[in-house]
Parts: structure tokens; sequence; C-alpha cells
């Protein structure tokens, strides 16, 4: 199979990924920045899936790593069933 060396393929269709078209920009998806990571998960919580974000593969994969990071220190829920009852002031 012959590959292009590239790696990077356009697709022209309707959805096209945010980050390639600099609507986000790619150093701004790190684990600290919630507020964009939430753009991409759902309200359960839950990695939108690569049809509802409208990434591509490579950002994708990116954006994917960083919202588990930001899950690991607990920026983001796991789920989204907790609530602070537990909160004394
Ligand atoms: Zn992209």
């Amino acid at each position: 199979m012959a590959e292009r060396s590239s790696g990077r393929r356009f697709f022209r269709k309707k959805k096209y990924c945010k980050l390639c078209s600099g609507e986000i920009k790619e150093k701004d998806i790190t684990y600290k920045n919630v507020d964009i990571l939430k753009n991409f998960i759902t309200e359960r919580g839950k990695i939108s899936s690569r049809t509802r974000s409208g990434l591509c593969a490579k950002h994708q994969r990116l954006v994917t790593g960083e919202i588990k990071r930001a899950r690991m220190i607990a920026l983001l829920p796991f789920k989204v069933e907790y609530y602070r009852s537990s909160r004394k002031s």
C-alpha cells in the first residue's frame, strides 16, 4: 500500500477540526484549560467521540490525553454524579 508521507489528510466535509482550523489553539489544549476541555466532553463527563467533537484523529488523541490527565488530578469529574454535599463552611 502506498501511503502519503505527509501524514496530513484533509477531508472537505462540513465537519472540520477546530484545532486544525485554528479556532482553538493547539497549545491551549492542556489539562489546566478545563474550560476548553469541557467543549470535548459530554454533559455526563464522557469524552466526546470523534464524530461528535469533529476533531481529526491527531487532535482527538491530544484532547483525550489531556482530558484523562485533567481527570487524574480531579479537575474534571469521571462521572457527574457527584456533588459537593459534604462541604462545610
Ligand atoms: Zn486537527
